[in-house]
């Protein structure tokens, strides 16, 4: 257990989930995304900056198919709260017409980024559009979302590692820990 100061406020951060768990499951994950794309389908991942990409880079070897890579950035966070607004740089959605697009995010917490891009992409015309995230907090959905492929649901509280920052740090834990009141 570490002790993080976030804003003045000291945080306990716990593993939740070690760095060996994350594996087992991306392999897991790889496995049956891998399964349910007919073999030889060309995927394009898209991957969501900057948290996917520990994620994504893990998954991906896990496909068999001819896999393009793209990135996209969104952004709707600021410290600890979601601001709501959604945001893209990156890829533009048009250059993914007709093909077939697996999203790759971290976490989905309101599900308004989600929500917000896969109707960006079924409106440019992709072949399919499919989405995998890492994390899932399914209590703090506000949108009616389904995600298609789901490494692990969790709680509301905010967690970090292996992608996921607070404030840009943290990254590149190889492992994801929860944030508590210390
Ligand atoms: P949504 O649009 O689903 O509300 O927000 C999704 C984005 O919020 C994620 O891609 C991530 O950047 C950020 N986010 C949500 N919950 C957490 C969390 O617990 N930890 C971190 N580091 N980012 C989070
Ligand atoms: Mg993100």
């Amino acid at each position: 257990m570490d002790i993080i100061e976030v804003g003045g406020k000291k945080m306990k951060s716990n593993i939740m989930f070690s760095a060996v768990q994350i594996q087992t499951r991306v392999q897991e994950l790889g496995q049956k995304i891998a399964a349910d794309y007919p073999a030889g389908t060309p995927i394009t991942v898209l991957i969501i900056l900057n948290g996917a990409l520990l994620f994504a880079a893990d998954l991906v070897r896990h496909l068999p198919h001819p896999t393009e890579i793209e990135t996209m950035r969104l952004q709707s966070y600021h410290g600890m709260e979601s601001t709501g607004i959604v945001s893209l740089i990156g890829t533009e959605p048009v250059h993914l017409k007709g093909k077939h697009v697996l999203v790759v995010e971290d976490i989905v917490d309101t599900g308004r980024s989600i929500q917000k891009l896969t109707e960006i992409l079924n409106k440019v015309g992709c072949a399919s559009v499919r989405t995998a995230c890492l994390l899932d907090k399914p209590k703090s959905h506000t949108e009616n979302i389904s995600v298609n492929y789901v490494g692990f649901s969790i709680g509301p509280n905010f967690v970090i590692g292996y992608g996921l920052d607070l404030d840009g740090l943290y990254r590149n834990l190889p492992y994801i820990a929860e944030l508590t009141p210390a």
